[in-house]
């Protein structure tokens, strides 16, 4: 398969940074979104840290003789793997540069990542920044927000669309840089011709609901397209926050 893909972020029209970042890196297969927390400048420094550390570390361990800077999970691929100790260290990194810059102290983010590698795709995440899959059959969301709302959703006590509008919708129970125990999911999906992979922070899938970003994508005549059109219409819907996408295209030879 032939992988194409397009980001693009957005400052979105009310805050006036953006804060959030990503990576786009097919030759590597590496993709990244990451939404900044903290304002003051310190959520785009917190965001720029995490794509740095793990395009780093990613591009630093193709091949396997490297010994390893945390904890290896024999129950994890390699790539796997790879994915969580780059999210460690970027976790670190953040803690790191606070140290350094107590004003800072505040700042942390949020992550989700994607490493592609033939017809397999792994993901990490850490906070609301979503993956989703796409093909012509629908859209789901493949990672599950660490999120006040979302624990609330799969304890059956608010509904999706309640969760999208309640007060606390904003409420991560977890973020990079925080200085907790992390709970990295790392999770495995084989794609097939003609899928697609969405990265997002929340700017975008608040803005949009899953339906619509679906329509768009199947309508578009390419991922640049697409990601363009995304764009424009969480602008449209308000743009209330900083709007970043990633589209992961799996095209036939
Ligand atoms: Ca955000």
């Amino acid at each position: 398969m032939r992988v194409l893909a397009s980001g693009r972020t957005e400052v979105g029209c009310v805050r006036k940074h953006n804060e959030d970042n990503f990576l786009v890196e097919p030759e590597v297969g590496l993709f990244v979104v990451a939404d900044g927390l903290g304002g003051h400048a310190a959520g785009e420094v917190a965001s720029r840290i995490v794509v740095d550390k793990i395009g780093d570390f990613i591009s630093h361990t193709a091949e396997r003789d490297r010994t390893w800077p945390v904890e290896y999970e024999v129950d994890l691929s390699y790539d796997g793997n790879r994915l969580k100790a780059a999210l460690l260290l970027a976790d670190q990194g953040i803690l790191d540069d606070i140290r350094d810059n107590p004003e800072r102290e505040s700042m942390g983010s949020t992550v989700v990542a994607c490493l592609v590698q033939a017809d397999r795709a792994t993901l990490v995440h850490v906070g609301d920044s979503r993956a989703y899959l796409l093909n012509s059959s629908g859209i789901q969301q493949v990672t599950r927000d660490h999120s006040w709302v979302a624990e609330q959703v799969a304890n059956g006590i608010l509904t999706p669309d309640e969760a999208r509008h309640h007060p606390f919708r904003n409420v991560i129970t977890q973020a990079l840089g925080n200085g907790g125990d992390l709970d990295v999911a790392v999770q495995e999906i084989q794609v097939k011709e003609l899928d697609r992979i969405l990265l997002c922070s929340d700017g975008l899938s608040g803005m949009i609901q899953d339906r619509a970003i679906w329509e768009i994508v199947e309508q578009a005549s390419d991922v640049e397209a697409a990601t363009a059109k995304l764009i424009d219409t969480a602008m449209a819907n308000g743009g209330e926050d900083n709007i970043t996408v990633v589209i992961i295209a799996f095209h036939p030879e």
